[in-house]
């Protein structure tokens, strides 16, 4: 039996790419190993966003060289795949293998051409393409990742993704429910819907309303989450759809990337500071206790010190419970790249904003976790925390919560106290057995 080994970098959306890959290849009678060292086929499956994220893999490329398999087939795929194409091949002789977001379905003939001694290539982009009858092999056994559409139509200037991954095309709704009703069957009952946008869904007759509303009524489905949406495509009618779902959980994670207009204009995100703050305010209207996380990018392009303090009031005036901070990194082949070098924003001038934009960040999450302690809250238990005794699980708006209890309690869900918190994480204790049981609607 053939065996593969495949490595993820970036995020979700590759993760269940990955998913996808192994599950094609299981059916072709491959056997999953977890050392590339075992591996007949090794897969990186890349991430493209951040020049940081590309440097990695290019690194882990010669460390592989080292201790892969004589005849093993060295393959990259994803987001950094489809940027680079052949110039992969070019720069790295034991690669034989580039495929792009789209070309997964033809892995195993691509893999008998490289192991034939031929160098294959696929990138073209195929907008019909969404792996519909490619069962996925799940790495987690507690949620599963659903995407519903692939793709971007927004072009924000600093973003390689519409270039990697192609325009926006969303499933059909009878699909998404149909593959969440089998993982529910399975007996996963959280489900994270995944897309670029994933609220700009749209299948031609059913928006994203439509679809949480079908999805949610699954029954047993317990959790239904969604990531990432755009602050744009939050309509009335989707957050209605949110809070009238039982199994939505009161966590939106809401990319902000700036709290200056300026700022945002220049990035093409097409809506103001005002804009944001309303569409938060609209979420928090309609679904108390909502969690909210989001995206900042510090340093873009003409950021002044003016800008940069307005990302700092929205922080404040949003409080967010986390934030993932970014310092600007320029992409070849984005529009932010074209903007007047005079513009760039210095390295200790973008270091020292990150700095404080950290601090503050850190500095709310802490005071709104502090309060939370001594709070009730319904959790599921995910899996054994990494470090001690103690199990990891997640509350429905989001929070982490470290708690006692063996193995056997992985995939179920208990009350807990939070007894305490670092700041960032919480303690529990269960007070309540087993939460109620599975709702719809
Ligand atoms: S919405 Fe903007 S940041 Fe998000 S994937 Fe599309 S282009 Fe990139």
């Amino acid at each position: 039996m053939p065996t593969v080994f495949i490595e993820t970098y970036g995020c979700q959306m590759n993760v269940s790419d990955s998913e996808l890959m192994l599950g094609k290849l299981a059916a072709e009678g491959y056997a999953a190993v977890d050392s590339p060292e075992a591996a007949d086929v090794v897969l990186l499956n890349t991430c493209a966003i951040r020049e940081h994220a590309e440097t990695r893999v290019i690194g882990r490329l010669g460390e592989l060289r080292r201790f892969l398999k004589k005849d093993a087939v060295l393959g990259v795929t994803g987001c950094m795949a489809q940027r680079l194409g052949p110039r992969l091949l070019e720069t790295d002789s034991r690669v034989s293998l580039v495929i792009g977001p789209d070309g997964y379905r033809a892995l195993p003939a691509l893999i008998e051409g490289a192991r034939k001694g031929e160098r294959m290539i696929a990138t073209e982009f195929d907008l019909e393409e969404h792996y519909e009858d490619v069962a996925a092999s799940r790495f987690d056994g507690v949620k599963a990742w659903i995407p519903v559409q692939r793709g971007c139509d927004y072009r924000c200037t600093y973003c390689i993704v519409p270039y990697t991954r192609g325009n926006e095309r969303s499933r059909q709704l009878e699909d998404v429910v149909r593959e969440t009703g089998s993982v529910v069957a399975q007996g996963l009952t959280e489900v994270v819907l995944l897309g670029q946008t994933v609220n700009s869904y749209h299948d031609g007759a059913r928006d994203f309303a439509d679809l949480l509303r079908a999805v949610g009524a699954v029954p047993g489905l317990r959790r239904l989450r969604f990531t990432s949406p755009h602050p744009n495509d939050f309509s009335d009618g989707v957050i209605a759809a949110m809070a009238e779902v039982k199994a939505v959980c009161e966590h939106v994670h809401l990319p902000m990337q700036s709290g200056s207009s300026r700022t945002l204009k220049r990035m093409l995100r097409r809506y103001t500071r005002e804009e944001y703050l309303d569409c938060v305010a609209r979420l928090r209207a309609a679904i108390p206790g909502l969690g909210l996380t989001t995206d900042i990018i510090v340093g873009f392009p003409g950021e002044t010190d003016e800008d940069f303090a307005e990302t700092l009031s929205a922080v404040r005036e949003v409080g967010f419970d986390d934030a993932f901070m970014f310092k600007f990194s320029a992409r070849e082949g984005t529009p932010a790249t074209r903007l007047p070098a005079e513009m760039t924003v210095p390295d200790d001038v973008m270091d020292a904003r990150f700095n404080e934009l950290l601090a503050t960040v850190r500095g709310i999450s802490r005071d709104r976790n502090f309060r939370r302690v001594g709070e009730r809250c319904e959790v599921l238990v995910e899996k054994e925390a990494r470090k001690g005794e103690l199990l990891q699980a997640r509350s429905r708006d989001f929070k982490t919560v470290l708690m006692p209890g063996d193995k056997s309690m992985i995939g179920q869900y208990f009350h807990v106290e939070l007894t305490g918190t670092t700041g960032s994480t919480f303690t529990g204790q269960v007070v309540r057995e087993r939460a109620p049981l599975p709702m719809s609607g």
